[in-house]
């Protein structure tokens, strides 16, 4: 067990050093911006959705290495998906990230976040990036926040 912690470690570490898709798009179609107001965090999450499938997604913003982790391992779990497949891939990752059970196989690689949830003051840097993404996707331009 204590391997795959140091596994998922890595995981996160990498993500945090080397994010994915964290250059700004060009033309985005819907954005949002979200900030954790408890650790500092903030993310701006830019979308291009075309024929409701969000085609590029970029997340931009200064934090800690898990919302920065967080929001890389979002774009890249996201991307290419459709509007609702991504609805339901933050629904899913939101009640895993704040129940107990184990998360879902669906969730793939964002297992490596799981080992968060022991410190539950840090659940909302996991999940910033996703409630920002949630708003971009219903176009809510106003800021959101995990307060
Ligand atoms: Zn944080």
């Amino acid at each position: 067990m204590s391997e795959l912690r140091e596994l998922y470690q890595e995981v996160i570490l990498d993500h945090y050093r080397k994010p994915r898709n964290s250059s700004a798009l060009r033309e985005p179609s819907h954005r949002a911006e979200g900030i954790n107001p408890l650790c500092g965090d903030k993310v701006q999450i830019s979308l291009r959705i075309d024929d409701g499938r969000v085609t590029e997604i970029a997340f931009e913003g200064a934090g800690c290495a898990i919302s920065t982790a967080s929001a890389s391992l979002m774009t890249e779990a996201v991307k290419g998906k459709t509007v609702e497949e991504a609805e339901e891939i933050f629904r899913r990752f939101h009640e895993a990230m704040t129940g107990e059970e184990s998360f879902p196989g669906e969730l793939g690689k964002l297992e490596v976040l799981s080992g968060v949830r022991e410190y539950p003051v840090r659940i909302k840097c996991a999940t910033l990036a996703w409630h920002t993404l949630h708003a971009a996707l219903h176009e809510q331009e106003t800021q959101v926040s995990t307060e």
